[in-house]
């Protein structure tokens, strides 16, 4: 059973043996894990959600919203009670096909809730007879300090969490007002910086022009939201390469690439490696969404070769391309963007913001057209930013992330995709018991984005803090451990 943290007061220290910020699909499943493997011991959550295990990804609750790989592929580890297409063929079977999903793959494309609803169960059962307590803080991290033997975050709620480890499982936070979009006009009606936002999204009014800012996977849900909802109006979206999401499709040919044994190289030798393996497998009647399958499942391999200049080469020149062949649009939805693009309702274009001002009651954007020096001027009532993840972690302290690089106690990584982090996932900084889990380690560890990366990294996070807190978490209950409690009442005050 998950404890409510509803019962400590203001101000209350609470004390556990790790503290994991963020509860949403990282954070929940090295809970899982820890609880698991520790044998008793006290794991305190500090999520602001209702629910534990969704996050941003999995609370999703518009119908369009879907897994983008079949259920098969999706799961928290690789036992066999971890696997969430036979979940849903008990408990839910007419999800998939009302048997075994290969035989309607297409269907097993399933919404995304079902998903988080799967790693609570898993939790759940974890933690049935388990002598480890999960305690879930209903608020957010705001900021955390140094004290002897460990650390101590500090709440949104006024509380304070003691923990031997930290671990910081938050993603990223909103994404930063897009380049070319004035500061001034950020809480400008009809200007929507959260994309995820549902409600915000059900208010554009159907006849509305909308600009999308980026044509990533979050393009392709509001795009999916927007029709879904009958909109009217036209969507143009823009990025820097107009590049659109490719459609997923059901793998179809298994391929195997064993990258550790590829010597190191640059960039350059490795794609070309890489659309030498396409071809072959094309040949043998595969296509690259399965090389690409192949690729998601051990990039960290390949990843960990390439030196800091290649790995900034590959984000200056490869990423874009990389990123629309890796994250690809469920088949549903891919349909229904492509037809309203031949409808002419969807239109995608490269090119940057240059300004944008408002006018008659909506804005006047311009746009300077990739390649060309030409200027287009477009009216639209709403603008959705779907740019991605803050690229800079620095500027805002008030964020937790800010807050750990204004204490020293971490690092932005170099690539600006998150933190600076070890082999066991510490990350640099002035404490060795902070850990980060996640997208935030993507300097790292390569592409740990997908669910299936990520729980697999979780479990290995999980071994590493088993191993830290050693004796303390294995032999008796916190209470028990009194030597580590009171060590941290005297480090709080
Ligand atoms: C829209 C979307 C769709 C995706 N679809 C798929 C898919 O189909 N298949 C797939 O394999 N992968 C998919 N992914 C990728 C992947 O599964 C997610 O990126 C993954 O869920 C990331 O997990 P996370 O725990 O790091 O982030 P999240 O699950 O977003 O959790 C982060 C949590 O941290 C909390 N938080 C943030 N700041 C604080 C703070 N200061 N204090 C306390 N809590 C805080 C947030 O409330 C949030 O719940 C998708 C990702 C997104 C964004």
């Amino acid at each position: 059973m998950v404890l409510d943290s509803g019962r400590h007061g203001h101000g209350e220290a609470v004390f556990c043996d790790v503290a994991i910020v963020g509860g949403g699909f990282a954070g929940t499943v090295l809970a899982l894990h820890l609880v698991r493997g520790l044998g008793s011991g006290r794991i305190g959550i500090v999520e602001p959600r209702a629910e534990l295990g969704s996050g941003l990804a999995y609370s999703a609750t518009d119908e369009v919203h879907c897994i983008n790989v079949t259920a098969r592929q999706m799961g928290v580890s690789a036992q066999a009670e971890d696997r969430f297409i036979d979940w849903l063929e008990k408990w839910y079977p007419t999800l998939v096909g009302g048997g075994l999903g290969a035989s309607q793959p297409s269907r097993t494309f399933v919404q995304r809730r079902w998903f988080g609803e799967f790693v609570r169960d898993r939790l759940g059962a974890a933690l049935t007879g388990s002598k480890v307590k999960l305690e879930h803080h209903r608020t957010s991290a705001e900021d955390v300090r140094i004290v002897e033997g460990g650390l101590e975050l500090i709440l949104a709620n006024g509380g304070k969490l003691h923990a031997l480890c930290v671990v910081v499982a938050t993603s990223h936070g909103v994404p930063a007002l897009p380049s070319g979009f004035p500061a001034a006009l950020g809480n400008a009606p009809g200007f929507i910086a959260d994309p995820w936002q549902a409600q915000e999204l059900k208010r554009i009014p159907p006849e509305a022009d909308v600009l999308i800012i980026g044509t990533g996977l979050t393009m392709a849900d509001v795009t999916g939201s927007l029709l879904a909802n009958a909109h009217r109006g036209r969507i143009r979206a823009l990025s820097r390469h107009g590049l659109l999401s490719r459609a997923a499709s059901v793998a179809t040919y298994p391929v195997a690439l064993d990258f550790a044994s590829w010597p190191q190289a640059t960039v350059t030798v490795y794609l070309r490696r890489l659309r030498n393996e396409i071809a072959l497998i094309e040949r043998e009647g595969g296509s690259w969404r399965d090389v690409f399958t192949a690729l998601r499942q051990r990039s960290a391999d390949l990843w960990a070769k390439l030196s800091i200049q290649e790995k900034k080469r590959f984000m200056r020149h490869l990423k874009s391309f990389y990123d629309v062949h890796r994250y690809r649009m469920a088949p549903d939805l891919a349909g229904r963007v492509e037809a309203a693009r031949e409808a002419g309702q969807v239109e995608v274009f490269a090119g940057r913001l240059r300004s944008a001002r408002r006018d008659r009651g909506g804005f006047l954007v311009e746009i300077e057209r990739r390649g060309s020096s030409e200027v287009v001027r477009w009216r639209c009532q709403t603008i959705v930013n779907c740019t991605g993840p803050r690229p800079d972690l620095r500027p805002d302290p008030s964020h937790f992330l800010g807050a750990l690089i204004t204490r020293g106690l971490a690092y932005p990584d170099p690539l600006g995709l998150g933190l600076t982090v070890a082999r066991d996932g510490r990350v640099y900084g002035l404490s060795r018991n902070l850990f980060a889990l996640g997208p935030l380690t993507r300097e790292h560890f390569g592409d740990v984005v997908g669910a299936p990366e990520i729980a697999e990294q979780a479990q290995r996070l999980a071994g590493v803090l088993e191993e830290t807190l050693g004796e303390r978490c294995r032999g008796g209950t916190a209470s028990e451990r009194s030597g580590a409690s009171s060590y941290f009442s005297r480090g709080s005050s």
